[in-house]
């Protein structure tokens, strides 16, 4: 059996932590642990995370079980940065983690698609009318496909930089398999890089998605 990707989620002294959702076979094996069972980790992977340095006011947007990647960015660019953040999800029942984003936030959106919980709609909705009156410096994004070839769009539109944590299906982790490959826009020549190996975060005028 493959080992499946999953993010850091919080990294507090020497305890790392990671939050995850059962979806299929891997990860509900992963959620029968028991605590104290030990379990195989191979990593971290790939070019580490999100680059915050410089920034003065950013927009984090996550979407589902993309949220789990920004913490760790939130909490430390909020040592100089002001954090704008929108969370988006499919309906109340998959909302997570609402009060530890909100504690890190200096504005925070959360929204479900149905609304059943937060503001009805899109979060990017919510980036999109502060793209406008707010000076957000840089746009960091981790979500489902649909939600980031939006994000990518808007910040294309927008002329502001940004950065996507892409979530393709993974297999060994390391570049060999060679299943996480990904477009990269250069041109004419048609190159591929590996989102396991070059990512999984990407500036968003680099990758086609
Ligand atoms: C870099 C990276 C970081 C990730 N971080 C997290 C995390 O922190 N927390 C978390 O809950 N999940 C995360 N994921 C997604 C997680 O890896 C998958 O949900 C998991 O591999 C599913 O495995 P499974 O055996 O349970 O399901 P499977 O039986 O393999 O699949 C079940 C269903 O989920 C779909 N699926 C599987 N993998 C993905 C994927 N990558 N994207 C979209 N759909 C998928 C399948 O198409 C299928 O419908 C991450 C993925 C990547 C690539």
């Amino acid at each position: 059996m493959l080992r499946r990707p999953i993010s850091i989620y919080n990294i507090d002294r020497n305890n790392i932590e990671f939050v995850f959702q059962v979806k299929g076979k891997g990860t509900r094996i992963l959620s029968s642990k028991e605590e104290g069972e030990e379990i195989d980790i191979l990593g971290p992977l790939g070019k580490g995370t999100f680059k915050y340095e410089g920034t003065k006011n950013i927009a984090i947007i996550g979407g589902g079980i993309g949220i789990f990647p920004l913490y760790e960015l939130a909490k430390s660019a909020k040592e100089t940065a002001k954090i704008n953040m929108y969370l988006g999800f499919r309906n109340k029942e998959f909302v997570v983690l609402e009060e530890e984003y909100k504690k890190l936030a200096d504005k925070f959106i959360l929204t479900t698609d149905d609304g059943t919980y937060g503001s009805k709609g899109y979060a990017i909705d919510f980036l999109k009318e502060d793209l406008k009156k707010n000076n957000i410096d840089m746009i960091f994004a981790c979500g489902p496909l649909p939600m980031l070839k939006a994000v990518q769009k808007l910040a294309k539109e927008t002329n502001t930089p940004c950065q996507i944590s892409l979530e393709e299906r993974m297999g060994c982790g390391l570049g060999v398999c060679l299943g996480c490959a990904v477009k990269v826009n250069a041109g004419e020549q048609e190159i591929y890089t590996h989102v396991c190996k070059a990512g999984p975060v990407f500036d968003s005028n680099i990758v086609e998605i």
